[in-house]
């Protein structure tokens, strides 16, 4: 029986990966964890009775839900299921870097980490990979960009890897006009249903952006081998050529639940949770090279992770910020490229320990406030 926990259980990923385990024979849910959905939550426990949950801004009242469920709170209650649930597998699907203290116990701890949050790695990316490195633990990405590669690269060394195409659909703005964007067309993504935040980030790319990051720390490659193309079909969910000339790619329809199960399932490839595809259907694909002059927060991306250090951290820290205030209707959406751009040309990048880092978080989200405060005085 393996035994799975799962951080963020209330949000898409989470939701899914429970909809995925409930076709699969040999798995157990043995945590659960959200942020503040605490409804839904106790209505999970009612369902699946797990051993353990944590409410981590704890305002719900879980304790009467199911007696054998221990109830924990806050960030810590992460920390302490995790060290006391002898799991198998962690899917770590929780928004935001919140849970990297939980995510870092579970690799010292050498479960299967299944990563669904791009941010951790792309803020702490270089802390939490010399984790996995002295741990030899098993780091899967949920991601389907990354999921795609990862297949790709079965049975494959790196040292043949020449480049990576992370395959971007574009989102809703690709052939339109971005002068005026109003926050209806942001949250209406063509081809994937997923939280505002990252719908927002799919709008302006920097979710692409932010994915360049991540495949840099799971992959071990250089920016220059890491490169977008856009593919509004959508059924591509990434290629890898090697020196040779190969192309290897990964289809299947858009949908979570396909790199959801490989990463608990793997080697091993079992019935498919979605639909196959019948490749006669498709009359056209497309592959495009992005418009980095119309999506500047890909160039921005790019930028961060070349200085290196912190400032993939603070683009990260900054782009979570601005997208906040957009959502409430603080900044518009051409806003958030300049507000990023200009914490980072006021950053010196540092090395540092996760402590440091998080001291850099906290400023980044000051110094966007301070430039929103400025400029909201500027036009009064
Ligand atoms: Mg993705």
């Amino acid at each position: 029986m393996m035994k799975v926990i799962i951080l963020g259980s209330t949000g898409t990923i989470g939701q899914n990966t429970i909809q995925v385990l409930k076709r699969l024979d040999g798995y157990r849910i043995v945590g659960l964890a959200a942020y503040r959905d605490h409804r839904r939550l106790a209505d999970q426990i009612r369902k699946l009775k797990p051993a353990y949950a944590v409410l981590i801004d704890a305002k719900g009242n879980l304790r009467a839900v199911n007696h054998g469920t221990r109830i924990l709170t806050g960030e810590n209650g992460l920390t302490r299921m995790i060290r006391a649930s002898q799991a198998d597998i962690l899917i770590a699907a929780l928004s935001s870097t919140t849970g990297l203290n939980a995510v870092c116990a579970a690799i010292e701890l050498g479960m299967r980490v299944c990563l669904a949050t791009k941010e951790l790695l792309v803020s702490f990316g270089d802390i939490i990979m010399s984790l996995v490195r002295r741990h030899q633990t098993e780091l899967v990405p949920v991601d389907s960009e990354h999921s795609a590669i990862f297949q790709c690269l079965q049975g494959e060394s790196r040292e043949f890897i020449r480049t990576v195409y992370l395959t971007a659909s574009g989102g809703p703005f690709l052939n339109k006009n971005m002068k005026k964007v109003s926050k209806a067309e942001v949250l209406n993504h063509p081809v994937w249903k997923m939280g505002p935040k990252i719908t927002v980030d799919s709008a302006t790319m920097m979710n692409k952006g932010l994915e360049v990051i991540e495949a840099h720390h799971l992959f071990d490659l250089p920016p220059e081998k890491i490169k977008v193309v856009i593919h509004p079909e959508a059924i591509c969910h990434s290629l890898v050529q090697f020196e040779d000339g190969s192309i290897k790619a990964q289809f299947s329809y858009p949908d979570m639940k396909l790199p959801i199960q490989y990463a608990l399932t793997l080697p091993k490839r079992l019935t498919a949770p979605i639909p196959y595809i019948d490749m006669q259907h498709f009359q056209n694909l497309t592959f495009l090279a992005p418009d980095f002059n119309k999506f500047p927060c890909l160039k921005l991306a790019y930028s961060a992770l070349k200085i290196g250090k912190s400032m993939p951290l603070v683009l990260n820290a900054a782009n979570s910020t601005a997208v906040k205030l957009f959502l409430e209707d603080i900044i518009t959406f051409n806003d958030i490229p300049l507000i990023i751009e200009s914490v980072m040309n006021r950053h010196k990048p540092i090395d540092g320990s996760i402590q440091d880092y998080c001291e850099v978080e906290k400023w980044a989200n000051q110094q966007v406030m301070k430039i929103i405060k400025n400029k909201t005085k500027d036009m009064a």
